[in-house]
């Protein structure tokens, strides 16, 4: 290398991060030669290594190009450079991985395809034209075919296709955009897709995808393989064809997620601003909320709901799907039947969705960790992920130190799991309602899987729920480790916040949840504590309210807001303008009387989401819901706009926890009703109460603890109206206020505050 009579120099330098999978070792190799460095790059089970050499000012340059024009899917933690002796070695070479050592490296989230090969993908000379597996370094699948690491293609799905000699030579050659691209593929060597009746059965056509569109078109509901998992698909537009889905999906009014070509399309049926076009269109393409513009867009899509969950088409095959704009929009639903875990292998398929799909089309490149789309909303603080999934996973999240290897196993409902290795902290993929045997299923493949991928043999401690009866609990207690830690489930909400913001030191939580194991053995949910990871204590509550039937009460929130009444008026109730109590058979009514009189099953919660549904049920909202958490979904629909007032409500109590009581806003909400309040007015001055009750209780506990930082956690807080006003309130009140972004503020999230808690004894 002539470099005249400048001084040279040999740096060994070494990056962490998402730098394996995502064009690396190729930028690094085009770097080093545009500044005439000799040398070599590789990767390690770490990270990548780099070796330069060169004259000072070029191995400067080199040092700072590296992280500003590092490639779209890099995401670089650390770089670290030693001075090492020169070699005089001549070019720069991309030799063979590493792989021994430590394996910290992180795997890269899958990708939406990019613009360049879109452009090849409707280009008619390119040899990948219409190919519905292109792909390149800059963009395609990743977590979900990987098998192990360092990502190199034996170690994901791909190690079966043998490269054809045109993707070799693209593979080898460092000026191609899929050098070492592992998931390269062409029509020649790559996967294909095979389009089959619901009996499996070979469909003839010239073009499977064009085969698939037409039976879209047609009204037929199909299973697409896709990236995660399978999806179900039909014309969104084709109400027949959506109500036959529902019909064999059971699932009677949960909202289906669409799909349209583009934003252009999508409002048509929704208003989208700039902030939710730019979440659409994000790396990850989530499923993102977006208010409709009619409240019967897409009618029965999503019914009696004001948001639409919308995505745009992130694999090449979407977009294949979508040529010649056949429709406007597709259900893209997660193949599954109700609320069971994804279905991601062919088996499955056939096994589970020969009832649903009239057709499938599928491929052949197998799913090795199955993801579901992820979904966000977008509140006035920024994007809240809802699901955390597909695009996502298995980006962790930056601890404050390193831990011993640590496992939580999450909740139940929305269950997640989680393992921190080092100083980072992975959240899994959605796992589903672990109360069913396949969900439970997938939970124990997923933790194995992903304790492989990231080498943890042996973590030194399992976090678990303190409730006896989740099935996650029952798997931890099983789990072959010494050292267990039963987490407090809103002690695990308000941590998981306080990790993703990356505080620590005690704060106050104001964690409002649906239901949670309470250290008294009772059922929490509307809860002020304070404390850390060390621990917290409880500064208040709100008062418990009965849940007549216990879990019954969930899906049927009347039978709360009847609890509420007994409890104002007695058993004899006044006449009351409440249409599904006087249309309710008076003999049920007897019996529901004597269940609540004689504390035959009925339990008192102070959840806040119990509260919500209450409320929703009493104003006639929705007495009865087919899906957890839609009464209180509804109810905040149903807000009229602008400021409305507040009703009262008590806090009491000299010693902690305070109680936070809410029947004076009972009595008066039944006493507007009386007098002909319309339920949108109801509903918005309920949100107000809430949030003004809760600056109240915040502003006692700051004047005893002189704390100023308050964390918003729970499912609750999926609630914009309720988290935008109670953020404001604190706020103009001098506090610092903390809320979610990319973990979930519901049980997604429990495993990530479970697993800094438990790892938190160990140091
Ligand atoms: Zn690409
Ligand atoms: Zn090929
Ligand atoms: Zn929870």
């Amino acid at each position: 290398m002539p470099q005249g009579d400048e001084p040279t120099g040999r740096r060994l330098v070494k990056v962490t991060g998402i730098v394996q999978g995502v064009g690396f070792r190729p930028f690094v190799y085009n770097l080093a030669l545009g500044l005439n460095l000799s040398g070599h790059v590789f990767n390690h089970s770490a990270g990548v290594d780099i070796e330069v050499e060169g004259t000072q000012d070029s191995l400067a340059r080199f040092e700072t190009d590296l992280t500003r024009l590092a490639p779209p899917l890099a995401h670089i933690i650390s770089v670290t450079s030693a001075v090492i002796p020169p070699t005089g070695d001549k070019g720069f070479r991309i030799t063979e991985s590493d792989s021994g050592g430590a394996k910290t490296a992180l795997i890269a989230p899958d990708s939406d395809v990019c613009e360049d090969c879109l452009r090849e993908l409707f280009d008619p000379v390119d040899r990948r034209h219409r190919y519905p597996f292109i792909n390149c370094t800059n963009c395609g699948p990743r977590f979900t075919i990987v098998e192990a690491i360092p990502y190199d293609r034996p170690n994901t799905t791909m190690a079966s296709f043998v490269m054809c000699a045109d993707c070799r030579a693209e593979y080898e050659n460092p000026a191609d955009r899929r050098f070492h691209a592992q998931p390269i593929a062409c029509p020649v060597c790559g996967p294909k897709v095979t389009l089959l009746d619901s009996a499996f059965n070979p469909v003839e056509a010239t073009d499977a995808v064009r085969g698939a569109a037409r039976l879209l078109s047609e009204g037929a509901i199909l299973a697409i393989k896709g990236i995660g998992g399978y999806h179900l698909a039909c014309d969104a537009e084709n109400e027949e064809a959506v109500l036959k889905l529902r019909a064999r999906k059971r699932r009677d009014e949960k909202p289906f997620a669409v799909m349209t070509p583009d934003i252009e399309t999508l409002r048509l049926f929704a208003e989208v601003n700039e902030r939710e076009a730019a979440i659409l269109q994000s790396r990850p393409h989530p499923i993102t909320l977006v208010k409709k513009l009619q409240p019967d867009a897409l009618g029965p899509c999503a019914p009696s709901n004001r948001y639409l969950g919308a995505m745009l088409p992130y694999s090449p095959l979407h977009h294949l799907l979508f040529d010649g704009k056949p429709y406007n929009a597709l259900v893209m639903t997660s193949a599954n039947l109700s609320d069971e875990p994804i279905v991601y292998t062919e088996d499955e398929a056939k096994e589970k969705l020969a009832g649903i799909a009239d057709y499938f089309l599928i491929h052949n490149r197998p799913i090795h960790n199955k993801a579901d789309d992820s979904i966000e909303k977008v509140m006035s603080h920024g994007p809240v992920v809802i699901r955390r999934s597909r695009g996502y996973t298995p980006v962790p999240i930056q601890l404050d130190r390193e831990y011993p290897p640590t496992l939580a196993v999450g909740a139940e409902l929305k269950n997640a799991f989680c393992l921190i290795k080092g100083d980072k902290a992975y959240l899994s993929a959605h796992m589903g309602d672990l109360k069913y045997e396949s969900a439970l299923e997938s939970f124990r493949f997923g933790v194995s899987r992903l304790m492989e991928i990231l080498d943890i043999s042996n973590p030194a401690v399992v976090a678990h729920d303190m409730h006896p009866n989740y099935l996650s609990t029952a798997f931890a207690e099983e789990f072959p480790c010494e050292r267990k830690v039963a987490v407090q489930h809103h002690h695990a909400h308000l941590v998981s916040l306080m990790a993703e913001r990356h505080h620590t030191g005690q704060a106050i939580g104001v964690v409002f949840d649906g239901t949670g194991y309470g250290l008294d053995g009772t059922i929490w949910g509307g809860e002020f504590l304070v404390g850390d990871a060390a621990g917290f204590e409880r500064h208040g509550t709100i008062t418990p309210i009965p849940l007549i039937g216990g879990d019954a009460a969930i899906k049927e929130p009347y039978r709360i807001a009847l609890g509420i009444l007994f409890g104002m008026y007695g058993e004899n109730l006044p006449p009351l303008p409440i249409e599904w109590l006087n249309n309710m058979e008076p003999a049920r009514l007897a019996l529901l009387r004597q269940a609540y009189y004689k504390k035959i099953n009925v339990f008192y919660s102070s959840g806040m989401g119990r509260l919500f549904d209450a409320v929703s049920a009493l104003i006639g909202v929705r007495p009865k819901a087919s899906f957890e958490g839609q009464s209180a979904m509804e109810l905040e629909m149903a807000v009229a706009n602008g400021y409305h007032g507040e009703y009262p409500f008590i806090i009491g109590g000299d010693v902690n926890p305070a109680n936070l009581d809410f029947t004076p806003t009972f009595e008066r909400i039944v006493e507007e009703m009386k007098n002909g309040e319309r339920a949108p007015v109801i509903a918005a001055r309920f949100h107000e109460t809430v949030a003004q009750s809760a600056t109240a209780m915040v502003k006692r506990i700051s004047g005893t603890t002189g704390l100023k930082d308050v964390f918003l956690s729970g499912g609750v807080f999926q609630n914009t109206v309720l988290s935008d006003r109670l953020g404001t309130l604190l706020e103009t009140d001098g506090f610092a206020v903390f809320r979610h972004g990319r973990v979930p503020p519901n049980d997604g999230g429990v495993a990530l505050g479970q697993a800094v808690i438990a790892a938190r004894t160990l140091v």
